[in-house]
Order: structure tokens, then C-alpha cells, then sequence
């Protein structure tokens, strides 16, 4: 647990007003609203995903204030640098394990360190989920991958699938045709869930082609590296080769929350649950924002709006503490 004799020894002494966790739009939003409120926040960022999901990408066209759009690690610098020019004060490490139940709550750093607030801002994003098929896990970055933004560029005059449906199968799809010989986008079902302008691109794309409604059923490897795909047809039954070398898997995201698991309300699917318009969890003094809360939306403003309203929600907790 977070207060085991030899964490205890290496505890910090102070007890902060607000710690929050992570660092994307949610976690920086809450920061600066936070440290322009005099509460000091201290924010952990991870300690290799600093910046959040949108150090992953290109550019950002759809955050208000950048009519010529943003670069994403551009946006995320700023947020960062806004939070701390007001005292956020921000470390590059990762929260391992936590003990929220008191009115004290504490986090643990990777170095083992114990850190103590009052008030606790889960912010903690999203990651991509797996297909979780035999060979996945082996080929990670053998021909396999969840990023095109990331990985694209090595797959120069590939064949390439793309398994999904969504906006980001789209977008990755549009960003591979740039490097591909070919992408051919395998969808379980014959429609797709990416809004209409991603859907347009990707049909005008002349690399792009699409497999309907069709899953991969197995990942083939050759000398430890992707060598095909066998789909399988999700209406007949029926199996085919997909002679591919890249397989981008873009089936969607999970909520980071196994850090808090047991000791915060989750829903079905793992998302941590907060009493809605508010940021409030099921225990006083920890509040949720942004993508670990967020089935619906998932956007970075609505991700901001969210960190912002945890400030809030923490400030008058805090205030009504005494
Ligand atoms: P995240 O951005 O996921 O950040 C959470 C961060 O918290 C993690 O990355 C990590 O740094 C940190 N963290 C997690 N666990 C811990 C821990 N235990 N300890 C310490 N730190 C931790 N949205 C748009 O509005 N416009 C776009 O154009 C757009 N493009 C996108 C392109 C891609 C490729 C992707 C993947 C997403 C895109 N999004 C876009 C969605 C947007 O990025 C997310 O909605 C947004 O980043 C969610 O913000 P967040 O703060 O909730 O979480």
C-alpha cells in the first residue's frame, strides 16, 4: 500500500493542496486553473508520454484560437508552458500507485517517493487498445504498430493495413497513403463511424481501398516480422490472405485507470465515473477530467473544459475543508 515502512521513509514532509496526474489538456487545464488559484499544484506528466495524446499527432485544426490550426506537441508546449508561468510545478515521472481513501491523500512517484495532498485531479487520458491476437505483442514494432503518426515513415512502399473504422483509422490510413505502395482499411461492419469529412478523404484517396466487413482472424509472421494477415469475413464466415507487411490497429481507446482501480468508482467499461455536470469521483477530494471519463466526446477542448471544471470543483472543496 502507499504508506509501506519503506515508503514512508522516503515521503515528502509537506501536504499539498492539489496533485494531478497526467498531462494532457485535461491535466495542464487543471494546472493552470489551479495554480492561478494560489493552490501550487503538483503535476505528474508521466514519464514518457509527457504532453498526452496529442504529442502523437500533426496538426490540430479544430482548437479554438488557432484559425491556421497547431501543430499537436506545439499546443501541448504551450498549455505546459502556461501552467507553469503561474507555479504549476511539473515532473516528468509517473504516479505508480496511490492511496486515496483519507482525507490525505497519497501518490507514489517511480523513485518510490511519497507525495501527500489534500486534493487529487485523475487526468490520466486513454491509450489504444490491442486487437489481442497471438504474434501482436511479438511484432510490436516489426510491423506492427498504433501510430502512423510515429511509425509511417518505415513503411515506405508497404502494403499496408489499417484495422478500424473510426476517425483515427481514417486519419492514419490518409497520413500512410503519403509513404504506402498501397492501405487497404479491413472494417468489421459495411458503414463507418468517422465523421463524413475523414470518410471523404479517405474515399478519394487512390491508394486507399477498403475490405467490408471483415476482421483479422490472425497475424503471420517470417523471420520476426510481419509477413500477412488471414481475414475473416464477419457475415459468411469465410478466411482470405491479406498479403500485408504494416498492420496499423486504430479499434479505439481504454481509460487509464488500473491506477485507481478498487478504489474509485468505474463503469462497464473501465471509465472512471464522475457525478455529472460535476468532476466529483465517489471519494471527497478526487476528482476526474478529460478522456478518463469521457465515452462521448474525447476531444482535447473537451478534455481542457473538463481539467478546467476538476480546478474548480477542487478549489471549493478545499475552500469548504477550511
Ligand atoms: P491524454 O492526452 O491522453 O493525456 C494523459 C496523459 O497523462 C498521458 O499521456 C500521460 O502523459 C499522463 N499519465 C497517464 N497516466 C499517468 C500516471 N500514472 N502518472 C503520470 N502521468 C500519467 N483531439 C482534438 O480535439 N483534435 C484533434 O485533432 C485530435 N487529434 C488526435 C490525433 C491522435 C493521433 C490522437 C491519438 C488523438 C487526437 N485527439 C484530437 C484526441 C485528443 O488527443 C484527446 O481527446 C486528448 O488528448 C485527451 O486529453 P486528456 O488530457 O484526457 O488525456
Amino acid at each position: 500500500t502507499a504508506t509501506g515502512p519503506d515508503a514512508v521513509e522516503r515521503a515528502t514532509t509537506d501536504i499539498r493542496d492539489v496533485i494531478v496526474i497526467g498531462s494532457g489538456p485535461a491535466g495542464y487545464t487543471a494546472a493552470l486553473y489551479a495554480a492561478r488559484a494560489s493552490l501550487k499544484p503538483l503535476v505528474f506528466e508521466g514519464a514518457v508520454t509527457a504532453g498526452g495524446a496529442l504529442v502523437q499527432t500533426t496538426e490540430v485544426e479544430n482548437f479554438p484560437g488557432f484559425p491556421g490550426g497547431i501543430m499537436g506537441p506545439d499546443l501541448m508546449d504551450n498549455m505546459r508552458a502556461q501552467a507553469e508561468r503561474f507555479g504549476a510545478e511539473l515532473v516528468p515521472d509517473d504516479i505508480v500507485q496511490v492511496d486515496l481513501t483519507g482525507t490525505v491523500k497519497a501518490v507514489i512517484d517511480s523513485t518510490g517517493t511519497v507525495h501527500r495532498a489534500k486534493a487529487v485531479i485523475v487526468a490520466t487520458g486513454s491509450q489504444h487498445r490491442k486487437l489481442g491476437l497471438p504474434g501482436e505483442d511479438a511484432l510490436s514494432g516489426r510491423g506492427v504498430s498504433y501510430c502512423a503518426t510515429c511509425d509511417g515513415f518505415f513503411f515506405r512502399e508497404h502494403d499496408i493495413a489499417v484495422v478500424g473504422g473510426g476517425d483515427t483509422a481514417m486519419e492514419e490510413a490518409t497520413f500512410l497513403s503519403r509513404f504506402a505502395k498501397s492501405v487497404t482499411i479491413v472494417h468489421r461492419r459495411d458503414t463507418l463511424r468517422a465523421s463524413k469529412t475523414m470518410q471523404d478523404r479517405a474515399f478519394a484517396d487512390p491508394k486507399i481501398s477498403f475490405t467490408w466487413n471483415s476482421e483479422v482472424a490472425e497475424i503471420h509472421e517470417d523471420g520476426g516480422k510481419l509477413a500477412g494477415l488471414t481475414l475473416r469475413d464477419t457475415v459468411t464466415g469465410g478466411t482470405s490472405r491479406l498479403p500485408a507487411t504494416g498492420l496499423f490497429v486504430a479499434v479505439g481507446h481504454a481509460p487509464r485507470t488500473d491506477l485507481v482501480t478498487g478504489q474509485l468508482d468505474l463503469d462497464d467499461e473501465g471509465y472512471l465515473k464522475v457525478a455529472s455536470p460535476s468532476t466529483r469521483t465517489n471519494v471527497p477530494g478526487v476528482f476526474g477530467a478529460g478522456d478518463v471519463v469521457d465515452h462521448t466526446y474525447r476531444q482535447a477542448i473537451t478534455a481542457a473544459g473538463s481539467g478546467c471544471a476538476a480546478a474548480l470543483d477542487a478549489e471549493r472543496y478545499l475552500a469548504a475543508l477550511g
